[in-house]
């Protein structure tokens, strides 16, 4: 189909009415001729307001440009003002000919371009902004795609990871799980939960560097997606927390010896009365519920004020040291439990034994103490160093206490004090 000229110039500016662009049209002294509603809009002025004007007063094409003009020109940012503002403009301008070819005026197009320059600075600043943060940053920060490359990496990741710059690791790792994780089965938790719930939070594992030696880190993550909604990656944060690990490491084993230092006598280096309250307390509970009999062997050093003054309290430390030793090897079960219960006391706590068998281990104390033949000169019933023994045996029960098998033992205890030292005798619930 073929147009007439006036058909494609009325089609032309009815589509500069709708664009809202600015059409201003000046004779070939810039005395403006035409003005249409877009202008209007762009410089605030009425078209009667303004023919007549100088175009030069509101857009700033002179005189010489005019005559210097062949084809369409284009100012691509320029500034008019309105209102007092600066408005950013793209502006256009073209000679108008007359079928001779003479210069008849100008046309000029403009068009207000002030918000797209100041979304494009405030994108420029958020992006110069997110560069210096990830610049600075003490975390690794960076991107992976849906293949498992690393994408972008700040430098601090690059770093920690190994990688002499971002550049570099963004070159070398092609395979995230598979070269960043020190544990395969981590990877494999990592990158299903990012795929399952799209972000990962505080998730603690052995990252690998380029040397293959590893840290410990405390790794985020999020799923990025594209313009449609498609999932194309995610950005992962990554902390370096190896020193925070060492010292909770250093903490756990300072603890951990606090611990024993806690339960253990400082002297005999045997478990100590807070040991044996925890543990007979415990034990009981147990034999509470089974119904089994328990038994408690207390024992306590014959003269021992005298070995003291006769030996000194440097000898009374040493002797107090072998004879514990030689108590905690009478028991040979490993719940049985052998603790310093006071100065120069014993006991011996040994779970599930009746009274005979309790019996059988208060004897073998006895002896083997007394076969130690550590010199007592200053005693009334040896040459040498003795215990008497007392012990107790129950089954836990309503009438049965923990304290009525402490008050049992220390009974039998006093027994074999009054009759006459080094020996043992024991005592039931009745
Ligand atoms: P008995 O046969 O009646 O038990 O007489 P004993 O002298 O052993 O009894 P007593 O309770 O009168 O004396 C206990 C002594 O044990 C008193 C104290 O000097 C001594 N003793 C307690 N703890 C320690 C210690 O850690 N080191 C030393 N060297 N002596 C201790
Ligand atoms: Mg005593
Ligand atoms: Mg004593």
């Amino acid at each position: 189909m073929e147009y007439k000229l006036i058909d494609r110039i009325l089609a032309l500016g009815n589509l500069i009415g709708q664009a809202r662009l600015a059409y201003i049209e000046a004779d070939l002294d810039l005395q403006v001729a035409s003005w249409n509603q877009g202008a209007q809009d762009l410089f605030g002025y009425t078209e009667d307001e303004t023919i007549g004007r100088l175009l030069n007063e509101l857009v700033p094409i002179s005189k010489a440009d005019l005559e210097n003009c062949k084809k369409t020109q284009i100012l691509p940012l320029s500034k008019i003002v309105r209102d007092g503002r600066e408005i950013q403009c793209e502006i256009f301008y073209a000679p108008i000919m007359n079928t001779k070819g003479e210069k008849l005026g100008v046309a000029v197009l403009a068009k207000n371009i002030s918000a797209r320059l100041r979304d494009k600075a405030i994108l420029r600043k958020k992006d110069q902004s997110l560069k210096d943060i990830s610049g600075f940053a003490p975390i690794g920060i960076y991107g992976v795609d849906m293949t498992g490359k690393i994408v972008s990496a700040n430098p601090e990741y690059a770093w920690m990871m190994g990688y002499e710059s971002s550049e570099s690791i963004v070159d070398q790792i092609t395979d995230f799980a598979e070269q960043s994780f020190y544990d395969q089965e981590k990877a494999e938790e990592f990158i299903f939960a990012i795929h399952e719930a799209e972000v990962v939070t505080r998730f603690r594992c052995q990252l690998k560097r380029k040397d293959n030696t590893y840290f410990w880190a405390l790794c985020y993550a999020k799923a990025t997606h594209d313009e449609s909604g498609r999932r194309d990656g995610f950005n992962g944060f990554t902390i370096d927390i190896t020193d925070t690990v060492r010292a909770e490491n250093e903490l756990k084993k300072v603890n951990k010896k606090l611990k024993m230092l806690s339960v253990k006598d400082g002297l005999t280096q045997i478990p100590n009365r807070r040991k044996f309250d925890e543990y007979l307390k415990s034990e009981w509970e147990n034999h509470y519920r089974e119904k089994t009999p328990i038994s408690l062997i207390l024992s306590d050093i014959d003269f021992f004020k005298l070995y003291n003054d006769k030996y000194g309290h440097q000898g009374g430390d040493d002797c107090l040291i072998k004879v514990a030793q030689a108590i905690k090897g009478c028991p040979h079960r490993a719940s049985d439990l052998t603790a310093r219960y006071g100065g120069e006391e014993f006991a011996v706590i040994l779970p599930c034994t009746d009274s005979d068998g309790a019996m059988v281990v208060a004897e073998k104390v006895r002896t083997h103490v007394k076969n130690l033949e550590i010199l007592h000169e200053e005693s009334k019933v040896n040459d040498h160093v003795t215990l008497s023994l007392g012990v107790a045996t129950m089954i836990p029960g309503e009438d049965n206490t923990l304290e009525n098998l402490i008050g049992l033992a220390d009974k039998a205890l006093y027994e074999a004090k009054e009759n006459g030292r080094n020996q043992c005798i024991r005592k039931n619930s009745d």
